[in-house]
Order: structure tokens, then sequence, then C-alpha cells
């Protein structure tokens, strides 16, 4: 692949990271133009540009390269790790950056009797996120079944795919909504600056050093 020297920075195209992700490269000192078809912004100082994409698809593409860094979810980052496969390119969380905030947990139906991680043993749990629900599993030493939803996992136990979920949790409204009950938290995340965990040696290497120092600056005086 021929070598580029601007860097790209994959990020979600429509969503909860959107807005803030914008927000925070602005006050890095990063300003974009969209193209017509809205997948690119490109930098209209630096030698940064965006790529706007599905969250799912971002650690993917930095695996590939055709992206030199992303801002996605530790939990879609993680997931990844679990469960792309020995052949790809590991990748590291660079920099956490606050926003997005959430966390993997284990919910059960209200009236379910739980008292610790054995209980669900040999029951069924829906969730997005088989990777990090079958490494606390067997972590815990319990052997429960795994149903993988892409969506709507907060329905599975009404519908009776499943008897308890391992979904996303912010506010808990979703939970309480659907008379789910949080029990265990698996993940605390937040959005998360991705990259390989060698960064390129050459002018985009200079460029994420620069980076990284302006979101630190950033981080700082917002924390
Ligand atoms: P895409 O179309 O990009 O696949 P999506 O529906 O998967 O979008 P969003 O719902 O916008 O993604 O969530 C993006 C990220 O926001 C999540 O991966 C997670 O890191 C974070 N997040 C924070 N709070 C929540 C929540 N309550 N539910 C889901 N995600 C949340
Ligand atoms: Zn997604």
């Amino acid at each position: 692949m021929k070598t580029r020297d601007r860097l790209r920075i994959a990020m979600q195209k429509s969503g909860r990271l959107t807005e803030p992700a914008l927000e925070l490269l602005k006050r890095c000192g990063l300003t974009f133009r969209q193209s017509r078809d809205k997948l690119f912004c490109f930098g209209e100082g630096e030698p940064v540009d965006l790529l706007l994409v599905r969250d799912d698809d971002i650690p993917g593409l930095i695996a590939q390269g055709v992206c030199d860094l992303g801002i996605v979810g530790r939990n879609v980052l993680d997931e990844f790790a679990l469960t792309a496969g020995r052949d790809v390119a590991p990748l590291a969380e660079w920099r956490a950056l606050g926003f997005g905030r959430c966390r993997l947990s284990i919910a059960v139906p209200q009236e379910m009797d739980y008292r610790a991680p054995s209980d669900l043993a040999g029951l069924r749990i829906a969730t997005s996120y088989p990777g990090l629900l079958g490494a606390w599993l067997r972590g815990q030493g319990v052997g429960a079944g795994v149903v993988t939803l892409a969506g709507s996992v907060e329905i599975a136990p009404r519908l009776g795919t499943a008897d308890l979920i391992c979904d996303l949790v912010q506010s808990g409204g979703t939970l309480a909504a659907n008379q789910l009950r949080e029990t265990e938290v698996l993940l605390e995340s937040e959005a998360v600056l991705a990259g390989p965990q060698t960064l390129p040696a050459d002018e985009r290497g200079d460029m994420i050093e620069l980076l990284f120092r302006r979101l630190d600056g950033v981080i700082q005086v917002r924390e």
C-alpha cells in the first residue's frame, strides 16, 4: 500500500460519539470541511483527515492500516481484540477521552433471585458482546449460553429468546423500562483514541505525537 502523508482518523459517522469527538478535535485546533459524500472530512490547517464510518468498523480499519487512529468506545475496541483472530494486528488504547461513558453490565429480570455469578449457570444470556461476555464467564468459571444479537438486546428476555442480558448501560432507564435490574459490571467504558501498538515512524508519527500533546492539554484543562 502506498504510504499516506496525511494522518487519517476514523470516527463514528452518526451516533452518540460524533458530536463530542468533533468538539474535542476542534479544541485540539483541528478544523475540517466535509466531502460531498460525507465519507471524509478534510483537515483545513493540519494534514489530518477524518473518515466517517459505523463505530463497529473502526478497529478493523485501523488494523488494516486504512486509518492511523480511531475514536471509538472501549467496549467496541476490547470486543474486537477478543474476537478478531490471531492474524490481526493488535491495537492499543492510546488515550481515554472522557465522553461516551457507559458500562457493559449483566441485567436480569427484576423478579429473578440473583445473588452471585454462579446463579447464571445453564441460563441463556443475550448480548452484542459475545467476546467480552465469554471472557467474563470463563473468568467466573460459569457455564452459560451466549445468544449473540446485533441490537434490541433488552427485549430478548420478554421475547423468551434469552433469560437475561449483557448490554451497555448509561442511566439505567432502558433497563427499568424493560423490567430488568443491573447486577454485575463487566467493563467501565468511555470513548478512547485507539491506534496500532506501534505508531508509524514517518511524518504521520510526528503528527500523532503532536495530537497526543494537544489532547493531553485539552483533557487536563477539562478535568
Ligand atoms: P453505529 O451506527 O455507528 O453502529 P451504534 O448504534 O452502534 O452506531 P451508538 O448507540 O451511537 O452506536 O453508541 C456508540 C457508543 O456510545 C457505544 O459503543 C458506547 O461506547 C457509547 N455509549 C454510551 N452510552 C451508551 C448507551 N446507553 N447505549 C449504547 N452505547 C452507549
Ligand atoms: Zn455500532
